[in-house]
C-alpha cells in the first residue's frame, strides 16, 4: 500500500498540460487564458454620450437656467449605432442617446430630463430649450479612458469567467489562447449494468457511475465523452477503449480493478496499467497509466462512494493540470460534531453534511444516516464534502479537528 501522496505524485508526475489552443470567447469559459492579452481597440473606442440628451457646446448655454432657459436649433439626430456624425454647427444642439458618438463641436451632454422635451419615443423637435447650465466634459464618456490599444488587459494564466471575457470582447478580441477543455472518457464496467431508468432484472443494478463521473469531469472543467456500460469481457473492454482513445485526453473507468475472479479493468490492461493500492478509504485499490503516449487512464474502483472519493482526491488534480492549472485545492479545517470510527492505517474520506452556523470552524458530520458503507449511493445525495481523516487516527471523538475536503 502507498501513501495517499505518494500516489498523487506518481499521477501528476505523468500529466501535462494539454497544449493552448485559440477557441472563440464563449468557449473560453472557465478555462485558463495561456498569453498575455493586450488591447486592440480603445475603450470606450470613440468619445461618446452617458445619457439620453442633447450634444451641444457648454459656451452657448451658459447661465441657463429653469427660468432663463437657451433655446437653440436641433441640426441633427444621433442614436447609437449611428456611423455618419455630422459636426455641430456654433449655437446648434444634436438629439444624442446613450452611447452615440459626440458630434464635432459638442463639449457636453445635457440630458433630455434637464430640457423642455418628453422622454422616450418623439418626433426629433426643430428647436429644444435648454434648462441648466452645461460643464464642459459633462456626460461625455472619453475615447480610451478604461484602456488604450496597446494597454494589458488580462494576464496569461486568468481563470476566465464572464467578467474577463467581457474585458476581452471590449479590448477586441474574438477569440483567445487558452489550455483547452479535456475531454475525459467515462466508461463503466460490470455485467450487472443496466442503463438508468431500465427496470434491473435479479442481480442487476441501474449504472450510476456513468452519470456520477460525467457530473464530476463537468464540474471539474472536463468534457465529458461518455463510452457507456461494457460487460466484464477485457476483449471487448481494450476495444472500446482503443477505438475511443484517439478522442480523448484523458479516461477514467469505475470498476473491475480489485481482487475478484472477473476484474475485467484489471485483467484487459494489467501490462499497459499499473494497479495499485492506496492507503485510503474508500478507494484503496487503484489503476493508473499513460495510455497511447498521452492519454491518462485512471482505473477507479466500482462502488460509487469510492468513485466520488477517488474522483476528487485523484482525477481532479490531474484533470486541474491538464486545464493548465497549478494551485491546488487546499484542505480545510473542520471541526467533528459527533463520534465516528476510522479505518486503521488508512486515510478516512466521510461523506459529510457541514455546518457553517456555529464556532470558528465548520462542523461536519457523516451524511449517510445509515453507515458508511462506499456503496451508499442514494445517501450520497445528500453530502457537501469529505470529511478527511488522518490515517493514524482509529476513531473521531466529537470536537476533534478533521480535515475538509469541498467540491
Ligand atoms: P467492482 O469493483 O467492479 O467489483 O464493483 C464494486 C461494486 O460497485 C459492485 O457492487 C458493483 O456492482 C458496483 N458498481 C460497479 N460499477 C457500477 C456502476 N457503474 N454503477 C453502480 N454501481 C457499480
Ligand atoms: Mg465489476
Amino acid at each position: 500500500m502507498i501513501s495517499v501522496e505518494e500516489y498523487q505524485q506518481v499521477v501528476l508526475s505523468q500529466v501535462r498540460p494539454l497544449a493552448p489552443q485559440r477557441v472563440p470567447l464563449t468557449a473560453a469559459h472557465g478555462l485558463r487564458l495561456a498569453e498575455d492579452l493586450t488591447a486592440t481597440l480603445a475603450v470606450p473606442p470613440f468619445d461618446n454620450s452617458a445619457m439620453d440628451g442633447f450634444a451641444l457646446r457648454a459656451a452657448d448655454v451658459v447661465g441657463a437656467g429653469e427660468a432663463t432657459p437657451r433655446v437653440l436649433p436641433v441640426t441633427a439626430d444621433l442614436p447609437a449605432g449611428t456611423t455618419t456624425v455630422p459636426d455641430l454647427p456654433p449655437g446648434g444642439a444634436a438629439r444624442i442617446m446613450t452611447g452615440a458618438p459626440l458630434p464635432p463641436g459638442a463639449d457636453t451632454i445635457v440630458p433630455v430630463e434637464r430640457t423642455d422635451q418628453p422622454m422616450g419615443a418623439t418626433e426629433l423637435p426643430a428647436s429644444v430649450a435648454i434648462h441648466v447650465a452645461a460643464q464642459p466634459g459633462a456626460h461625455v464618456r472619453r475615447r480610451g479612458e478604461d484602456i488604450e490599444p496597446g494597454d494589458p488587459v488580462l494576464a496569461a494564466g486568468t481563470v476566465l469567467g464572464g467578467a474577463q471575457l467581457a474585458s476581452a470582447a471590449s479590448a477586441g478580441h474574438g477569440e483567445l489562447l487558452v489550455h483547452p477543455r479535456p475531454r475525459v472518457g467515462v466508461l463503466a464496467t460490470g455485467d450487472e449494468l443496466v442503463a438508468p431508468g431500465t427496470v434491473p432484472g435479479n442481480g442487476q443494478i441501474p449504472d450510476s457511475n456513468s452519470v456520477l463521473l460525467a457530473g464530476l469531469v463537468r464540474e471539474a472543467g472536463g468534457e465529458p465523452v461518455l463510452l457507456g456500460a461494457v460487460p466484464d469481457d477485457p476483449a471487448r473492454l481494450l476495444d472500446v477503449v482503443t477505438g475511443a482513445l484517439a478522442d480523448l485526453d484523458a479516461l477514467v473507468t469505475s470498476g473491475g480493478v480489485s481482487v475478484g475472479t472477473r476484474d475485467v479493468v484489471k485483467a484487459a490492461f494489467e501490462d499497459q496499467l499499473h494497479f495499485t493500492t492506496v492507503a485510503m478509504q474508500p478507494g484503496k485499490p487503484q489503476g493508473f497509466g499513460v495510455l497511447a503516449g498521452r492519454v491518462p487512464v485512471f482505473a477507479l474502483p466500482g462502488n460509487p462512494v469510492s468513485v466520488l472519493v477517488s474522483f476528487h482526491v485523484h482525477v481532479v488534480p490531474a484533470l486541474r493540470r491538464l486545464l493548465g492549472r497549478t494551485e491546488l485545492r487546499p484542505l480545510e479545517r473542520a471541526t467533528a460534531a459527533v463520534d465516528w470510527r476510522c479505518p486503521p492505517g488508512r486515510r478516512q474520506y466521510l461523506p459529510a453534511l457541514v455546518d457553517e452556523t456555529g464556532g470558528p470552524l465548520p462542523l461536519v458530520r457523516p451524511s449517510a444516516a445509515g453507515g458508511s458503507g462506499s456503496h451508499l449511493v442514494a445517501s450520497l445525495a445528500a453530502a457537501q464534502a469529505l470529511a478527511v481523516v488522518p490515517a493514524e487516527v482509529d476513531a473521531v471523538t466529537a470536537g476533534d479537528e478533521v480535515g475538509l475536503l469541498r467540491w
